[in-house]
């Protein structure tokens, strides 16, 4: 992390004040920006911390902080160490702690063992906006907290952010659901990162998932996640971008003065439309874009040069080829709609489930609108196994949807991830 000090903004100071926030010590919306307020709390809690409360956040500053945006600690056992100490001291809970820490034997705590420490907060963020690093750091704390959960590669971005998978469950029925295609619609990523935490929670403490047991779902399923296909446009958009890929970007930008910069932007950093550079009648969708102007790199719509041009996408096409899923949902924002058919294709089952969603969420099933029906990652799904794919356009409003919605859409779509992950 940065060094930061006053008058300092961006990603990473939003993420100091997620940190003093989740501490205690921060009680505005965490917004990116070092003043006065966040100087009189930073001082606080690097009081509270036994640091000399100089007001700049360098590494034994951000040592101290950085549990409270991983959501857990590392600490080691002291003499007379039970897990229900441990949780006394951290303020969380024994069960959480037993759960992250299924090699020690609470019976036989050894001095000096080491053990993760689960905090007293979800470690998915849904009041600040997200980055390619909070997603980072989000999966790992979620590992740590949860070591049945594990990640599997899928490749890189154009910026060479990891492109990465988490996944869950014993179960041999494998379940995809993958968010932020489109950079401008990354409120779908905290929303499926927030379904896996809770499906974990649940999972470990013996519970629920909308109604129905979790043990049973996880032993017949496996819930694969990628919670941000296109990290370089999410980090374009919250004002996360290193500076090459932002001028990059803008230079793209300048032909398409009407598209709002960069809260328009949908692509990748390079000007592809992601869920248009799949190999599903790539064709159809290029002469349709093209007919609208999008025939070259541009915020949204360009179709790229051919199919799987893109690395984001061909990452997500080569992980889905080494699988064998049963099912997919592409989280998109916005409308209330779910898209169950391609190109006239309704594959065995897709309909049945997507009235099932609609009926749960109070969307509506729905056909994709002709001049965005083609080269998407839910049409090649259908297309290529014949199996359900779903997309969901999620919330109301114009992108990107304000945080203020995540409650309702959190509301809506639990029903429908967990209707997919159960296939009923
Ligand atoms: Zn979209």
């Amino acid at each position: 992390m940065e060094t930061l000090r006053y008058g300092g903004r961006g990603n990473q100071v939003l993420l100091l004040q997620l940190a003093l926030k989740r501490a205690g010590f921060y009680h505005e919306t965490p917004d990116g920006v070092f003043g006065t307020k966040t100087l009189n709390m930073l001082k606080r809690f690097q009081r509270a911390s036994g640091l000399s409360p100089d007001g700049i956040a360098g590494n034994r500053t951000w040592a101290a902080a950085e549990p409270y945006i991983y959501g857990y600690v590392g600490a080691k056992l002291r003499q007379g160490d039970t897990f229900y100490r441990l949780a006394k001291r951290y303020g969380t809970d024994a069960d959480a702690i037993a759960a992250a820490n299924p090699s020690l034997d609470p019976a036989d705590l050894r001095l000096g063992a080491n053990a993760v420490v689960p905090l007293g907060f979800p470690v998915t963020a849904t009041d600040v906006p997200w980055s390619s690093l909070l997603a980072k750091i989000t999966a790992e704390g979620l590992m740590k907290r949860y070591p049945f959960i594990s990640t599997e590669l899928m490749g890189y971005s154009v910026l060479g952010r990891e492109l990465f998978a988490l996944k869950m469950g014993k179960g041999k029925r494998e379940v995809f659901i993958n968010a932020a295609h489109h950079a401008n619609e990354w409120i779908t990523a905290p929303l499926v990162f927030d379904f896996l935490e809770t499906c974990a929670e649940a999972y470990a403490s013996g519970g629920e998932v909308e109604g129905r047991s979790a043990a049973s779902l996880f032993s017949e399923t496996k819930l694969f996640i990628t919670p941000m296909v296109d990290p370089d446009g999410v980090d374009l958009v919250n004002g996360a971008a290193p500076r090459e890929g932002y001028e990059r970007a803008r230079a793209i930008a300048e032909d398409y003065p009407d598209i709002p910069f960069p809260s328009g932007w949908k692509a990748n950093i390079e000007g592809t439309d992601l869920n248009l550079n799949y190999p599903a009648e790539w064709d159809t969708a290029r002469d349709n874009k093209y007919r609208m102007g999008y025939v070259k790199p541009a915020p949204r719509d360009f179709v790229g040069g051919y199919p799987l041009s893109a690395p984001e996408s061909a990452a997500v096409y080569g992980f889905t080829k080494r699988h064998d899923f049963a099912l997919t949902v592409s989280y998109h924002t916005q409308g209330g709609e779910i898209y169950w058919q391609f190109a006239g294709i309704e594959p065995e089952g897709g309909e049945a489930l997507a009235r099932k969603m609609a009926e749960v969420s109070g969307y509506k099933a729905a056909e994709a609108p002709y001049e965005s029906g083609f080269a998407g990652y839910k049409d090649w799904f259908i297309l290529e196994y014949r199996r359900p794919g779903f997309t969901v356009e999620a919330g109301r409003g114009s992108n990107p949807l304000p945080l203020s919605q995540y409650g309702s859409i959190r509301r809506e779509n639990f029903p429908i991830m967990a209707a997919a992950l159960a296939g009923e």
